[in-house]
């Protein structure tokens, strides 16, 4: 039984200066590959649900799933429910084996974000479940819908988390581990994102828990690299490894008449293409070995 909370493996991650790739996952063949690459390379695994894949009985058939894989895994799996606004989803997602979950009241009211979270907090740390929240707010753009726009420019800024905001905020709802926004979006970038470093490194200063970075796709390895060595823990992956999923199916399938063959086969390359990606971040994080 591999199947643990966030709690230590962010801590671990936040002595260690290295950070964990979370990659959400759609279905099994995608967390499969996220395993097999950890498992080859004795790291830590973090799958993370997203709410477009757990509509109606996705959310049980992936729960399960993904409950069933850390299970019989060789390395350490968190399973962390992504960006909920919804209690009743949280509920749902412990009961059926999450280890972790996020809840994102980032574009409420700070008050009202801290009473949400506590909410969240003083439930799930019932049954030892991890929290994350957002304070600040990540750009938006949603993977397949649109296109995340330029960070970094005044009007951004003012979304960025604020230092004496996080001391408050992790004070008053004892959350486990924070999201914030120094300049990264959700997404595929349509220009280069600027980071506010100086202000990444002022938030770690002054955070009693481990930080994490929405919107690691597309990111310039230089600023991931800095974010990391100024106390990232965490860095959430999805549009990139989508690509080299897609990036493999089409080459695969703009290379054969045969649309009638076994899925597996159709998918082979797809996979590796993703794996390929997979590994490229444990490396990049500092997290290969950290099991
Ligand atoms: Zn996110």
């Amino acid at each position: 039984m591999a199947l643990v909370n966030l709690t230590n493996m962010l801590k671990k991650a936040r002595e260690g200066k290295y950070a964990i790739p979370a990659y959400d996952v759609s279905d099994y063949r995608m967390a499969r590959a996220v395993l097999d690459v950890a498992e080859e390379i004795n790291s830590p695994v973090i799958f993370m649900g997203l709410k477009g894949d757990l509509n109606d009985d996705e959310f049980d058939c992936l729960s399960m799933t993904l409950v069933t894989l850390a299970k019989n895994a060789k390395v350490d799996v968190a399973i962390h429910l992504d960006h909920s606004q919804d209690f009743e989803m949280i509920k749902k997602a412990i009961s059926e084996g999450y280890t972790s979950v996020m809840i994102d009241a980032s574009q409420k009211p700070f008050a009202e974000n801290v009473a949400i979270t506590k909410e969240v907090v003083d439930y799930a740390h019932k049954y030892n479940v991890t929290v994350e929240a957002e304070l600040g707010h990540v750009g938006d753009g949603i993977v397949g819908k649109s296109e995340t726009n330029l960070s970094g420019d005044k009007g951004h800024e003012g979304t960025f988390t604020k230092v004496d905001e996080l001391v408050k905020f992790i004070d008053e709802t004892k959350v486990d581990c924070l999201a914030v926004a120094i300049g990264t979006s959700h997404g595929v970038y349509k220009g280069v994102p600027k980071l506010n470093l100086e202000l990444m490194d002022e938030l770690n200063k002054n955070s009693k828990v481990p930080l994490v970075m929405h919107g690691g796709s597309g990111t310039p390895e230089k600023d991931l690299l800095k974010s990391i060595e100024l106390g990232m823990c965490k860095i959430n992956i999805f549009s990139d490894i989508l690509k080299g999923f897609f990036t493999g199916m089409k080459t695969f399938l703009n290379n054969t008449d045969n649309l009638s063959l076994w899925p597996s086969l159709a998918y082979k390359d797809a996979i590796e293409e993703m794996k390929k990606v997979i590994k490229e971040k444990y490396e990049l994080f500092g997290c290969v070995g950290k099991n």
